[in-house]
């Protein structure tokens, strides 16, 4: 029978702890080497677009650019259309570039604090925040950190943070953003919902507050339930506020996380605030790259088909790690979880005061996981709780490994700190 910690007798509390701590041994005895920091696509899954790498590249656009050649900084219309209709955006209002997304997004930063948006004052000298749902992408906090952008963190809640709250915060005129990843967000699997996100298009805000709406996982499904992307944009319109978003996406987890594109959808004022900043940085992207997507992809339904082969790839994954919790962890007290629909991650709560050592705990034994504290601005997360856990690169095997070792890890900090009273 499994029974929670804190109703076990001391003596068999100590005789768990002597038993997971010898488990704990043998585990670091062996000498594994196991990662699940980050989220990123396996080999397995970079595979389904191998043929990327041998398709033909014609050296013209559809509306006869030479892709070889300088310019066309809006991006290709053939690639621009196919995730426009994924993203529900028309082509007028979405733009095409290199890479990576979290490249934008710095951009936008830099933009906004050496010239400033929407006329208003640039940032830099300003005291700037931003609202952080919790628990959120380390990248994002990283942005932040990095520019000296405040951070106010809010609770994410499964459909999106509590809106009265935000409201209350964006009221401030010094915040100046907020971080959304509406869909399968990074790490808690949070899915928004339409009534917070019109209130959040809606609220009054500073002429230049941004929802930097991080659309990463917008495809990424985990079962078959394929909920389509929110139009968000066209609730900013609505609410009268078409300049509320910038929305970024990209096919980093799509074809190849190393070479893809990214996108940046918004109003036409927006838009072309970013493209004249962005023009002078650089005088267009990688048309190469965008043409052998868009023929390699065809249109929406090719890139639902190979999002639909990742899942193949993924949900087993997901399954695992949801099997191992469950039996080891289950009813003991000490832990909970998440259960994803989709995206890349499982957020794993432990008890208070625990995630740091877990993590320790769990690099002795040869687990890399992703720093405690990682999901919260500053690396502070207050209760020391939360583990993102990042199933997607190993193989079934190593991640079987990597689940057991961290579920013995999470019971024998949970045993330590009970004992310690
Ligand atoms: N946004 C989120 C929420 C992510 O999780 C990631 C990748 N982990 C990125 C952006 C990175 O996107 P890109 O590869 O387009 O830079």
């Amino acid at each position: 029978m499994t029974i929670p910690l804190t109703d076990l007798s001391h003596d068999d509390l100590s005789a768990l702890h002597q038993q997971l701590s010898s488990e704990h041994a043998e585990l670091a005895a062996r000498g594994v080497c196991l990662n699940i920091t980050r989220g990123k696509p396996s080999p397995a899954q970079l595979d389904l677009s191998a043929d990327l790498l041998t398709i033909d590249v014609p050296s013209h656009a559809e509306d006869g650019q030479d892709v070889r050649n300088y310019g066309g900084n809006r991006g290709l219309p053939e690639i621009r259309r196919i995730f426009g209709e994924l993203l529900g955006v028309d082509v007028d209002h979405i733009i095409a570039a290199d890479n990576s997304s979290l490249a934008i997004m710095h951009d936008l930063a830099m933009f906004a604090f050496v010239h400033g948006i929407a006329g208003q004052q640039p940032w830099s000298g300003q005291n700037v925040k931003f609202i952080a749902p919790v628990p959120g992408y380390d990248r994002h906090f990283a942005i932040c950190e990095h520019l000296g952008i405040d951070m106010i963190p809010v609770e994410l809640g499964e459909h999106g943070p509590d809106v009265d709250e935000v409201a209350k915060l964006a009221a401030d005129p010094s915040v100046k953003g907020m971080w959304v990843v509406p869909m399968y967000a990074n790490p808690n699997g949070a899915v928004y919902d339409e009534r917070t996100v019109r209130a959040l298009v809606s609220m009054p805000a500073a002429p230049d507050f941004r929802i930097w709406w991080d659309n990463a996982y917008a495809l990424h499904h985990l079962t078959d339930v394929e909920r389509p992307a929110l139009p968000v944009l066209q609730w900013a319109e609505e609410a009268g506020n078409p300049d509320r978003v910038f929305e970024l996406a990209s096919m980093s987890k799509i074809t190849f996380a190393g070479d893809a594109i990214s996108f940046l959808a918004s109003s036409q004022a927006n838009l072309d605030w970013y493209l004249g900043h962005a023009a002078i940085r650089s005088i267009g992207p990688d048309k190469v790259n965008q043409l052998r997507h868009a023929r390699y992809l065809r249109d929406a339904d090719g890139v639902r088909k190979l999002m639909r082969a990742h899942r193949e790839i993924l949900a087993p994954k997901f399954a695992a790690v949801e099997e191992i919790l469950t039996r080891r962890l289950g009813g003991r007290g000490v832990a909970s979880w998440t259960h994803p629909a989709g995206g890349y991650f499982v957020t794993l709560d432990v008890m208070d005061g625990t995630a740091s050592r877990v993590v320790a705990l769990a690099k002795e034994a040869g687990i890399a996981l992703t720093p405690a504290g990682a999901s919260h601005p500053l690396h502070r997360d207050p209760h020391d709780r939360t583990i993102r856990l990042a199933p997607s690169f190993p193989g079934m095997d190593e991640l079987r490994e990597a689940m057991e070792g961290v579920s013995t890890c999470v019971l024998l900090a949970a045993s330590e700190k009970l004992l310690k009273g």
